[in-house]
């Protein structure tokens, strides 16, 4: 994740939730990508370390643990700019500028300076994160698809011209594509619809009660329905009692229950499932020097795989003194 604002539900139910499963049965790395922050904004950098280490109190406030996984800061491993580096040799630039995303990241952000070098390499910077580990799956949205088909390629030809020393990636999707934001357009920090891992419940509560729900339900006793409302979507992340949803589903569908009860269930359930995380959140943000702590330890331990990865890396491309 790129420090450049706090995680929300998008992120959480999306990826942040498939880790914590994941790390009881897989050797994890998890990084929080500084470098990666400044491709987009090298200009305004005031915010970078605060960031991270909120996002740092989002992975372990949501259950990430650095006694399971590896959780560090790509900064403190200097061997991915080294990666970064080598690969960059191999990346073609007509091939950067037909990632999907760059033209359209261009065309929709005016203010800022997408232009450079920096924006246009990331996706060698993302699979030098990946490649270093020698991972075999990398657990991502399905939006990033296409850099992990990148990654792939690139790592194909590194071992076609050197010898097979890095291991292919493979995609592994995490299993809700889209979650709605409070204006029903997807959740993203940079629409201003996000409900934050850190919001209080208070202000949860004043971000689900406004919400428009389905637009054909204009009056408490017309049916409405549950698959155009995007309060229904909630329901199914936060409730798990199947008997309370048939209700709401059937009550909606024939106007037995009004909206603004449908909600003040929905804040219920919210509650009840994020109050453990809200109470840890607590905890951590008195202690920041936990927060550096993990990092530092996590980035130790990350160098060390860094470091034998590029051992062979370097033996393979034939570079250093021998
Ligand atoms: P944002 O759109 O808020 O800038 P990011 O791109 O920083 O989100 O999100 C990091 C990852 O979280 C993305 O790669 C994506 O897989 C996932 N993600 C973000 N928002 C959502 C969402 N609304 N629904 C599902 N997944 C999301």
């Amino acid at each position: 994740m790129r420090p450049t604002a706090k995680l929300h539900l998008g992120n959480y139910f999306s990826v942040l939730k498939n880790w914590v499963k994941l790390q009881e049965d897989n050797e994890c790395y998890f990084c929080v990508v500084d470098w990666h922050a400044l491709t987009s904004d090298y200009a305004d950098t005031s915010l970078i370390r605060y960031y991270t280490r909120e996002i740092t109190i989002d992975y372990l406030s949501c259950g990430l643990d650095p006694e399971k996984s590896v959780i560090f800061l790509q900064s403190q491993v200097k061997e991915h700019a080294e990666l970064f580096l080598l690969l960059g040799m191999l990346a073609t630039v007509g091939r950067l500028e037909r990632v999907p995303t760059y033209k359209e990241v261009r065309a929709e952000i005016k203010d800022k300076d997408l232009s450079t070098f920096g924006f246009l390499g990331y996706p060698v910077l993302m699979a030098a994160d990946i490649l270093m580990y020698k991972a075999d799956a990398v657990p991502v949205g399905k939006d990033q698809e296409y850099h992990i088909e990148f990654t792939r390629e690139i790592a194909r030809k590194f071992n076609a011209l050197y010898g097979n020393v890095l291991a292919v990636p493979r995609a592994l999707f995490a299993p809700i594509a889209k979650v709605p934001g409070i204006d029903g357009r997807k959740m993203s920090k940079s629409y201003g619809n996000a409900i934050f891992l850190s919001d209080t419940f208070d202000e949860v509560r004043k971000k689900i009660m406004p919400m428009v729900t389905d637009t054909n339900r204009k009056r408490r006793t017309d049916p409405g329905d549950p698959d155009k409302c995007p309060i229904w979507l909630y329901h199914l992340l936060f409730n798990d009692d199947e008997e309370s949803r048939n209700m709401i589903a059937n009550g909606c569908r024939k106007a037995k229950i009004g909206c603004v009860d449908c909600k003040k269930i929905l804040l219920q359930k919210i509650k009840e499932k994020m109050e453990p995380i809200w109470e840890k959140r607590a905890k951590l943000e008195q202690d920041q020097n936990y927060i550096l702590d993990v990092l530092k330890t996590g980035s130790q331990k990350a160098r060390e795989t860094a470091r034998k990865t590029m051992e062979s890396v370097n033996e393979a491309v034939r570079i250093g003194l021998r």
